[in-house]
């Protein structure tokens, strides 16, 4: 049965500055008497920033503990522009950057995906922090939670897997309590906890999911992802021009998109939601009054064209050494080692003695891949590609989209066409210079 629970998200760009949390305040003053928990995403663009402080740190570069005070001073600067000066927050602010600093002052650890999990992970611990405090400060009272009491995962760093009935069972002890004594509880998206307690994260953009996660075992009578557009857009706006707001998508229309790699919503976050019929709202924080779009059992309707671009791909050429067909024994063996590096097929043909995939360009992964393969197989790969997905194409969309490109494979289904491009080489006649 559904509760009457809300769970809104809202991600770094809400809360990248002082504004930010003060606008995302503001949004929740509305939501007075209402029984929500807020889950939120580290501020703007830490987990990018602490990334670095990892590498700079893994790669002994020298210059870990000065990338990580940047981060530290620009949580400082909106902590000072929030709060009067004697204020708790910047002892409890001080206390959880502290946490890094402890693995940042041991010699990095080897398993590169444990480090990051530590390390990266204070963004979202610090953000939920501040934003709770703020909260409560100006009289909305707000409990915050450690989501790595409730959530429990594998220890797959980087990629934590959810342990349900672990995470069902503590959800639902503790979660209602909490907001029987207040009407907001306020908790990190992207982190859980491993067996053992340790901090292990979900996947870049994770809180999405986390957000889904809270949903499924609370009975959520809604969903809302607080965003900097409108709702689900027909395309990405950074690259094309006069996309526009889909106002209804159904859960099927939302995970194709995902799947195609549509940034919008995290692509595990529909699963849960549509698994209890739990509608998905995706609006924007710097317009709330607007409709957004909401996500639902629809039926599918005519929708415009949709696309997605991808970009930073990697185009595999894999063939047998020996000649031999790339036969069913062969793909297996090729499949398990791309999903034992973690390396996601975006499309994929086979022909007769080759394989060809279109993968993200992780050239850490690759690399793994590359060793596993060589006795057996040859390998090309072809840099700097993109994957553009149409979804309900027309045939002139595509050709306006092939403009000044390569095409290196396409396939078109009833509904989706993929093709994987590179831009035209641009070559110059030497003779036409009128010199
Ligand atoms: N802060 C994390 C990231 O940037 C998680 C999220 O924003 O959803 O990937
Ligand atoms: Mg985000």
């Amino acid at each position: 049965m559904k509760s009457s629970i809300k769970v809104f998200k809202f991600g770094g760009a809400s809360v990248k500055d002082a504004n930010g949390v003060k606008n995302v305040a503001n949004i929740l003053s509305k939501y007075k008497n209402e029984k929500i928990v807020i889950v939120i995403s580290a501020m703007g663009k830490t987990t990018n920033a602490l990334e670095e402080v990892v590498n700079a740190h893994a790669k002994k570069l020298g210059n870990a503990i000065e990338l990580y005070e940047v981060v530290k001073q620009q949580h400082y600067a909106i902590v000072r522009d929030l709060f009067p000066d004697q204020h708790e927050i910047f002892n409890i602010v001080n206390d959880t950057f502290v946490e890094a600093e402890w693995v940042l002052d041991d010699e990095p650890y080897e398993d590169y995906d444990y480090m990051y999990d530590q390390i990266v992970t204070i963004g979202e611990l610090v953000s939920t922090k501040i934003v709770a405090s703020y909260l409560n400060f100006i009289g909305i009272s707000t409990i915050w939670l450690d989501s790595r009491d409730v959530i429990a995962s594998d220890n797959t760093y980087r990629e934590g897997r959810i342990i349900w009935d672990k995470t069902l069972n503590s959800i639902i002890s503790k979660v209602p309590k909490l907001l029987e004594k207040t009407d907001f509880v306020l908790t990190q998206g992207f982190i859980a906890s491993t067996s053992e307690n340790f901090t292990v994260s979900l996947g870049r953009e994770g809180s999405d999911y986390s957000a889904a996660i809270f949903s499924y075992c609370l009975d959520a009578e809604s969903m809302t992802i607080w965003k900097d557009v409108k709702g689900v857009l027909t395309a990405d706006p950074r690259i094309f021009e006069n996309v526009s707001k889909l106002d209804r998508l159904s859960y099927k229309e939302a995970i194709e998109m995902t799947y195609y790699g549509a940034t919008v919503i995290h692509p595990k976050t529909i699963k849960p939601l549509q698994n209890k019929g739990i509608p998905l709202y995706v609006k924007s924080f710097i317009e709330p009054e607007g409709d957004g779009t909401i996500i639902t059992n629809d039926v599918d309707t005519n929708y415009p064209p949709i696309i997605i671009i991808e970009k930073n791909q990697a185009l595999l050429y894999i063939s047998s050494k020996d000649f031999s067909f790339i036969a069913e024994h062969h793909l297996s063996h090729l499949f398990s080692l791309f999903d034992k590096y973690r390396i996601w097929i975006n499309m994929m043909r086979n022909t007769a003695i080759s394989f060809l995939v279109c993968v993200p360009n992780q050239p850490d992964r690759l690399k793994n891949l590359f060793k596993a393969l060589e006795s057996d197989f040859t390998i090309a790969k072809e840099e700097g590609c993109e994957l553009v997905t149409i979804r309900h194409y027309y045939p002139e969309l595509i050709e306006s989209l092939k403009k000044d490109k390569v095409v290196l494979i396409d396939e078109s289904g009833s509904k989706t066409f993929q093709m994987v491009t590179k831009n035209m080489p641009i070559m110059k006649r030497k003779d036409d210079n009128n010199s």
